[in-house]
């Protein structure tokens, strides 16, 4: 059988980038993305690595791996720059964060500390809550667009292709081969490959077989500002009320969870909700006028906050790599990394997040 690819990715979002570094290690690999690179919830995502999340802080999985992840792989690609060493900070903007913040903090002391008011303020100025904050060093904020068509790039150089503006309408296995159906305007041709990837995020809707997952949509958006003049001093990245994200002269904000949506537009009323939301920790950011706006889809597992790996039911040749939710900076590039053991070797997925154990 003649092969297109050894791999054929679909989606060129963060999972399908992620996957298509590591696998043009060794495979030949090609990327077809309907749209644009990072043209779903990786282009408005806020890009926070926070490895403490929600309300109480608590430890996404795999912890330090996932941490380690992101560098590993954005060296890979030779552009470590987008992580940069800032760290992220988590102040309390309620009075019963203070002390799962504070037990957080002694449960993980290489990673977190907690800073009191007066250290909070005397670091940070421009941040209002004045209950402390828990900080994580080895946090931060990667601009998810960025990092996407980074890893691409370094795929491409490997000998990946990349092919967006194709649409894949369809596929199926054959004992010998994964096939999809790519939409070439007035006609479709068929590619195949030994295995096919389907990184689709929010594409995953019109099929049935990836439904059958359990799969869910949650769309937010982000906002971008001008940062206010007046602003005393540095802060990093910050997810507290909301998230605050420094960007060159720019603050990115976020974020707001809506289950019933119709259209993937960014909604006047969600980014009015998110100035107010986040004025909570930076009063000023009420006041700059708009740049952007910028809504996606995070898709997640109905009853899991974990992401999905592997073949899909039945199938051997025909793999998902999906349900990356609100944290895939945490879950994409650790995955990632052992994907192309996981290819080889099925038994050897993480039975958490393989699609085996559905
Ligand atoms: C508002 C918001 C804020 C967020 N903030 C953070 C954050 O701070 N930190 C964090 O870690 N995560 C954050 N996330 C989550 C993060 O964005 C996602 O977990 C991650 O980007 C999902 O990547 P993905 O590749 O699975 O999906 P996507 O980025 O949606 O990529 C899927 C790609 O597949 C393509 N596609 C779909 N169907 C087809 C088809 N049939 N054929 C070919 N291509 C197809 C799409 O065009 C798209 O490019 C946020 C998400 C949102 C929406």
């Amino acid at each position: 059988m003649r092969y297109d690819a050894d791999t054929i990715i679909v989606g060129a979002g963060l999972a399908g980038a992620c996957a298509a570094l590591t696998l043009s290690r060794n495979h030949s690999v090609h990327v077809l993305e309907a749209d644009a690179p990072a043209s779903g919830a990786s282009g408005a995502a806020a890009g926070l690595v926070n490895p403490l999340m929600g309300r109480r802080a608590r430890p996404v999985w795999r912890l330090e791996a996932a941490l380690d992840a992101v560098p590993a792989l954005l060296e890979e690609a030779g552009a470590p720059e987008l992580f940069p060493d800032t760290g992220v900070l988590r102040p309390a903007v309620e009075p019963d964060q203070v002390e799962p913040f504070q037990d957080a903090a002694d449960a993980h002391p290489d990673l977190a500390i907690w800073l009191s008011p007066g250290a909070v303020h005397e670091r940070f100025p421009a941040v209002q809550p004045d209950r402390g904050a828990l900080f994580v060093p080895r946090g931060g904020a990667v601009n998810v667009g960025a990092m996407v068509r980074a890893l691409l790039d370094a795929a491409e150089q490997r000998g990946a292709t990349v092919e967006t503006q194709a649409p894949v309408l369809y596929w199926r296995e054959t004992p010998a081969a994964a096939v999809v159906e790519v939409d070439r305007g007035d006609d479709t041709e068929e590619l195949r490959a030994d295995r096919v990837l389907l990184a689709l995020g929010q594409g995953f809707s019109p099929f049935p077989e990836l439904r059958r997952l359990g799969l869910d949509g949650v769309k937010g958006q982000t906002v971008r500002i001008r940062r206010p003049a007046d602003l005393p001093g540095a802060f990093p990245p910050m997810s507290g009320r909301g998230y605050v994200v420094p960007e060159g002269d720019t603050l990115v904000l976020g974020s707001n969870y809506d289950n019933n949506f119709d259209d993937l537009t960014p909604d006047p009323d969600a980014t009015a909700y998110i100035r107010e939301k986040t004025s909570k920790m930076i009063p000023e950011v009420d006041q700059p006028p708009l740049l952007d706006e910028t809504a996606g889809v995070r898709v997640k597992h109905a009853n899991s906050n974990l992401p999905l790996l592997g073949p899909l039911p039945r199938r051997e040749r025909l793999w998902t790599f999906t349900a990356l939710g609100s944290k895939g900076l945490l879950s994409a590039p650790h995955l990632a990394l052992d994907l192309p053991t996981y290819l080889d070797t099925p038994s050897t997925l993480p039975q958490e997040v393989s699609t085996r154990s559905q």
